[in-house]
């Protein structure tokens, strides 16, 4: 029995077409400035989410950690006096900062502590209710350090927010969250991962949900379907300070052009191409939602996520030592449905272009057989 694979959109294969952009790629040494490939997704890629300029970066998390790098240490880009306060934030701070985020977001629970790690940053996590940053909360997070707290030196946002069931946030709360930022002079980052998800779901461009951030990371290698890459994007002077960053972390590829021939066909196609995906993750949703075990809110199945809480019926009827999804996780394997945990008690399914509606179909009566067989 071959398995449903629904534990990531990181799954996607390059498809031929791909296959062929990237053996045919003309590429040169990107570290020296002379891959046209790159060049021309760096373009397009700006271009798509509203800003000056963009950065190929190997991985999502190598994007988010460069932006949240610069953003604790900007350089001053006029001669100002220290005494200014403006200019003393931009220009002496070295460590201990806090980025404001959701608690629950990737740069927290799935970055390895990098930000600690790589910049010296301490990540201050809100409670996010229903995935979604509430503005108020983060003014009142906001501190300007005055000699006892750790000082906060960016705002960063998730959209779609994953863990919370890929959520997207509406430009309007997106808008809110950036004013709050501008108020205090501070910089936003935008983890855009799945920005595109995000405006799909909402209609409206991923420009008019990224480009009031001061930076903006988006993976091409989830659901857009490219093999491997994302871009960190920003102004031209952002850009060319984030070029030396990655470089320092060891991100300088070479002739990467081959990677970002398959990169420029996921960033022209691949926002088209989610709706079937939406519409897939609609569906299993759908289906889980009528099965006994399956404890989801449908209203919130807006992208291509589904995350549900196995209830005990699906584990013998106690509650396990090892949480709810560490348990479950084996039995629906064994069942022919791969799955990822979201939190403890939490499971994640996702949809991707390799899953198809007869796949959702077969899943669902998998997991309906699971629901229904007889508890020890
Ligand atoms: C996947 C992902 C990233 C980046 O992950 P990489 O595996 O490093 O490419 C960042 N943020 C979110 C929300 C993600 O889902």
């Amino acid at each position: 029995m071959r398995p449903i694979d629904l534990r990531s959109d990181t799954f996607t294969l390059p498809d031929p077409a791909m296959r062929r952009a990237m053996a045919g790629a003309e590429v040169g040494d990107d570290v020296w400035g002379e891959d046209p490939t790159v060049r021309r997704l760096e373009e397009e890629a700006a271009e798509a989410v509203g800003h000056e300029a963009a950065l190929f970066v190997p991985t999502g998390t190598m994007g988010n950690q460069v932006a949240l790098h610069l953003h604790s240490r900007r350089a001053p880009q006029t001669a100002g006096s220290a005494s200014e306060p403006a200019a003393a934030r931009r220009g002496w701070n070295i460590a201990g900062g806090e980025v404001i985020c959701d608690r629950a977001s990737h740069l927290v629970e799935w970055e390895m502590g990098a930000m600690a790690a790589i910049s010296g940053l301490l990540p201050r996590g809100l409670e996010a209710p229903g995935g979604l940053l509430d503005p108020e909360a983060v003014e009142r997070a906001v501190d300007p350090g005055d000699g006892f707290h750790p000082r906060t030196v960016a705002i960063a946002v998730e959209n779609t927010v994953n863990m919370a069931g890929g959520i997207p946030v509406p430009p309007e709360l997106s808008d809110a969250l950036l004013a709050v930022a501008r108020r205090h002079d501070l910089p936003a980052h935008l983890d855009g991962a799945r920005v595109f998800n995000a405006a799909v779901a909402l209609g409206v461009p991923a420009a008019r949900l990224a480009s009031g951030y001061d930076s903006v990371m988006f993976c091409l290698s989830k659901g857009l379907g490219a093999p491997v890459g994302s871009l960190l994007c920003g102004g031209a002077y952002f850009v060319a300070e984030a070029r030396r960053v990655r470089k320092m972390l060891g991100g300088g590829m070479r002739q990467a052009g081959v990677l970002a021939a398959a990169g420029l066909l996921a960033l022209r196609g691949g926002p088209a191409r989610l709706v079937a995906d939406h519409a897939n993750a609609a569906r299993l949703a759908r289906g889980l939602a009528e099965l006994p075990g399956f404890e989801l809110n449908l209203a919130a199945v807006a992208t291509n996520v589904v995350v549900f809480r196995p209830g005990l019926e699906l584990l013998g009827g106690e509650e396990p030592a090892e949480g709810r999804a560490a348990a479950s996780l084996p039995r629906m394997r064994q069942a022919g449905v791969l799955a990822s945990p979201a939190d403890r008690d939490r499971v994640r399914l996702m949809t991707y272009t390799g899953i198809g509606e007869r796949d959702v179909e077969t899943a669902l009566e998998r997991l309906g057989r699971l629901a229904h067989r007889p508890l020890r």
